[in-house]
Order: structure tokens, then C-alpha cells, then sequence
């Protein structure tokens, strides 16, 4: 029997274990893709005990204790930290088979050191024995990018962040370098003019453009992405439920501008035709930079009113959507192959029914320019767990090229995600190892699959986005 998260952990090969230990475990982390606070990063948050840093803004958790029976007090609500966390750990022996089980425990592995596993009997001392070591400088934020060893953090922001956080951290040199994403979503959200207004006017503060016109939203949104590529920004995310690829003309976008100022009521026609406007003028600025745009697809957001009412959105209500997406993403990316003014591009699929479409899509704008231009990224949020790795990547496999695959990043909210890096390689060593050792891949190539494993793991992102 192998042993639960020892060395060999998910590795049920020799050669899997070998592609591990000496290909995958050593190479730093591009994490090119997250949710974590650059304000934590530049202030070198401490955080006051386990509770904060673990369950604080961690909606899978609240979701699992949620599932659990556990009151919302506790979750979200104004427990005390210790209550919460004992909640938690009554949770955890439930969670049996949930990728939670497993992060959980890589979690506490690393950076902690702790092997026990989380249940109410042990509760106490590891809570105990974290919050100890969290008050130690080798637990401050900083401390644990470094311990977990993370080059690169790409951080996600609004085109209106002043990025002063980003400014500080670059100007600390503290080792790991912090650079943000440009999120437009809130420019596009013309259908809430009760977003959509006031947005507009702190993106004239921000950018110190006036914006009477289409056109003067869009010489502001240029001089905020310009600024976000002087501090070394190189990608741009949208969340969207699907691509928008309707057709318009520019005076239909204007005089749709203009109503939406006037605070006229625009029809669902209009509110898609400006939406799919929005989008390929973004993909130009993305484009013109040698940016890589990328796009979360397929989440059915907010399904729980009376819970968004009460605790606003990414709270864990969220679920895999099944939306029409082929042919809106394939007349998007070819409106822009046709003017050859397609970014580079990372596609991430939330429903897994469509994984083969994805993989298919990816490879129909491919012009020789760089190798893996066009990405089927990594399994997101509930695909981000064995099962749903593994058929990311067997469908990448089968359809397009494994090998040019820029790999994992956390999409996280937690500074103690990083272990997912982890758990990613040693997926990807045991596909591989499986291949060779049932002799469907020949076992002469080893080297070669050791580099592909740090290619994949690394060098890919490193050569692939141009930070
Ligand atoms: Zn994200």
C-alpha cells in the first residue's frame, strides 16, 4: 500500500517518480494567474492565527461546511476565530474524496511541517502549533512566497487601481516579483448603470481622461493599460459566462455609449453588441503590447439570491454553467486572426463536457508565431482537483500539444495555496509515468520527458509570456 502524501505522493510509478523528484519538485512557481492581496504582499501581512489565513475569504471551504450542516455564523459570519476553525476541522473528516481532503493536508505539510491529519481530536494543537509559527518572520507573507519558492505572483486588479501596493513591492526587491493583470470586467457592465455610472467616473480619475465618448472610454482604458505595462503587467482576464462576438458598427457602439450615459434603457441587443465591442478593443490594446489575454469561461454566478443579498458575490453560490460557446469564441478570435491582431491567448473551460471543444478551438488560430499561442488552460476552480486535471490534460494531449501547455497557476485567494503547484507536477509526472511504463511512450526518451516536465511546470510560462 503507498502511504498517504509521503514523497511518493500520487506517484504510482518508478518513472513517475523519478520525472517528479528530479524534474518537477525544484522548479519555481510562476504563478501567472490569482486572487491574492498586493496590499498583504507589500505590507508583509502576519496574519493572528490560522483562522485568518485559512478560512478568511476561502469560499470552497465555506461551501464544503455549508454542505456539512454548519451554520453560516461560522463560515462567514461573526464566530470567533477559534469556533470557526473547530467547524472546520469537524468538516475536514467529511470531506473525504473532496480535493479539499488533500489540500488541506498539503497545506498543513507545507509550509507548516505538520503531518497529523485535521479531525475535532486534533484540532487544538494544530491550530495552536500554526499560530505559533505564524508569528515568526518566516510566516509573514513574504516569508512564505520565499519558503514555497515563487518567482512569479500575477495578481488581478482593476484598470482604476492606482497600483501603489505594486509600486511598493517592486520598489522592496523582496524577491519574488508582483505584477498585475488587467480585469476590465466593470468597463464592460453597461446593463448596471448602477456599476456601470460611477465606474466611469473613477476611471476619469484615474486616468485623467474625460469620458463624454465611446472613444474617450477607450483613450482611457489605453492609458491605464499603459500604465499597468510600465509596472510590468503582461496580461489582461476577463470573467464572462461567454465570449460576446455579436456583430456591430461603430456608430451603433457610439450611439449605444451615449444612451448608456444618458441613462437611457438599452435593449439586451444592444448591451451584447457593446459587450462584444468592448472585448475585441481590449484584445487590440492586448495585442498592440504583446499581451496575453486571458478568459474564465463557463460559471453560473450568484444562483443564491437571498446569499448574495446578504454576503455580496465569490461567497460560493457559484456553479458550472452550460453556455453556447463555439461559435462565439471562434468568430471572436478569428475577427482578430483575420487583421492578424490576436493576442496570444489562454482559454479556461469550467464545464468539463466541453473540454474537447477547447481543445479543438485552441488549435484553429495557431500562426507559427509562438509556440502554444493559443492555450487551453489549466482546470479551474471545481475542475482544479485530480479528475479534472487529468482530463484538461488528456484532452490537450489527444487534440493539441501537451508539451507546449504553460501549466498551473492557483487562482487563489490564499497565501497557503501554493501546494496546488504541487499537486499539479505530480498529475502530470504520473500521466506521463503511466505512458511509459505501459509502454505506450518508449522508455528511451527519458530525458525528453524530463525536460517536457520542466517545461511545463516552468520554462513554458517563463518563454511564453515575456515578463
Ligand atoms: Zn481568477
Amino acid at each position: 500500500m503507498m502511504s498517504f502524501l509521503d514523497d511518493n505522493f500520487l506517484l504510482q510509478t518508478e518513472t513517475a517518480q523519478q520525472l517528479y523528484h528530479a524534474h518537477a519538485k525544484h522548479m519555481p512557481i510562476i504563478d501567472y494567474h490569482c486572487h491574492l492581496s498586493p496590499k498583504d504582499i507589500a505590507e508583509d501581512r502576519r496574519f493572528k492565527n490560522l483562522t485568518e489565513i485559512w478560512l478568511e475569504g476561502d469560499h470552497y471551504k465555506w461551501r464544503a461546511m455549508r454542505t456539512n450542516g454548519i451554520p453560516e455564523k461560522y463560515c462567514t459570519g461573526d464566530a470567533d476565530d477559534y469556533a470557526k476553525f473547530e467547524k472546520w476541522a469537524q468538516t475536514v473528516p467529511y470531506t473525504v474524496r473532496n480535493p479539499l481532503y488533500h489540500w488541506t493536508h498539503m497545506e498543513l505539510k507545507k509550509p507548516f511541517g505538520i503531518e497529523k491529519i485535521l479531525k475535532p481530536e486534533t484540532a487544538r494543537e494544530i491550530y495552536d502549533d500554526c499560530t505559533a509559527m505564524l508569528q515568526t518572520n518566516a510566516f509573514s507573507v513574504r516569508g512564505i512566497l520565499q519558503k514555497m519558492n515563487v518567482e512569479i505572483i500575477c495578481t488581478t486588479d482593476d484598470p482604476i487601481d492606482s497600483l501603489e501596493y505594486h509600486q511598493k513591492i517592486k520598489a522592496d526587491n523582496f524577491g519574488v516579483q508582483v505584477l498585475p493583470t488587467f480585469r476590465a470586467d466593470k468597463a464592460m457592465a453597461i446593463e448596471l448603470p448602477e456599476v456601470f455610472l460611477p465606474y466611469l467616473q473613477k476611471l476619469e480619475e484615474a486616468s485623467g481622461v474625460s469620458i463624454g465618448t465611446f472613444q474617450q472610454l477607450l483613450d482611457a482604458l489605453k492609458q491605464r493599460h499603459d500604465f499597468f505595462h510600465e509596472l510590468g503587467g503582461r496580461l489582461s482576464d476577463h470573467g464572462l459566462e461567454t465570449i460576446y462576438a455579436e456583430e456591430y458598427t461603430e456608430a451603433e457602439v457610439k450611439a449605444i455609449f451615449e444612451k448608456a450615459l444618458n441613462k437611457q434603457q438599452l435593449s439586451q441587443e444592444e448591451v451584447l453588441k457593446f459587450k462584444s465591442a468592448m472585448l475585441v478593443e481590449l484584445a487590440l490594446l492586448d495585442h498592440a503590447k504583446g499581451w496575453t489575454q486571458q478568459f474564465h469561461l463557463g460559471a453560473l454566478r450568484n444562483n443564491n439570491t437571498r446569499m448574495m443579498r446578504e454576503l455580496g458575490p465569490d461567497t460560493g453560490f457559484d456553479s458550472i454553467g452550460d453556455f453556447d460557446v463555439a461559435r462565439p469564441l471562434s468568430r471572436f478570435m478569428d475577427k482578430l486572426d483575420n487583421s492578424d491582431q490576436l493576442a496570444k491567448t489562454i482559454l479556461y473551460n469550467l464545464n468539463p463536457s466541453q473540454n474537447e471543444l477547447y481543445a479543438t478551438m485552441i488549435g484553429n488560430f495557431n500562426d507559427g508565431s509562438t509556440p502554444g499561442k493559443i492555450q487551453f488552460g489549466s482546470a479551474w476552480w471545481f475542475l482544479d482537483q485530480k479528475d479534472g486535471m487529468e482530463k484538461q490534460m488528456n484532452a490537450l494531449s489527444n487534440m493539441g500539444l501537451l508539451s507546449r501547455f504553460v501549466g498551473m497557476l492557483t487562482d487563489s485567494r490564499s497565501f497557503l495555496s501554493y501546494p496546488r503547484h504541487e499537486y499539479f507536477r505530480r498529475i502530470l509526472c504520473n500521466l506521463i509515468g503511466n505512458d511509459v511504463e505501459s509502454g505506450e511512450l518508449p522508455a528511451s526518451e527519458m530525458e525528453w520527458y524530463g525536460q517536457m516536465v520542466e517545461n511545463i511546470c516552468y520554462n513554458n510560462a517563463k518563454n511564453y509570456f515575456n515578463f
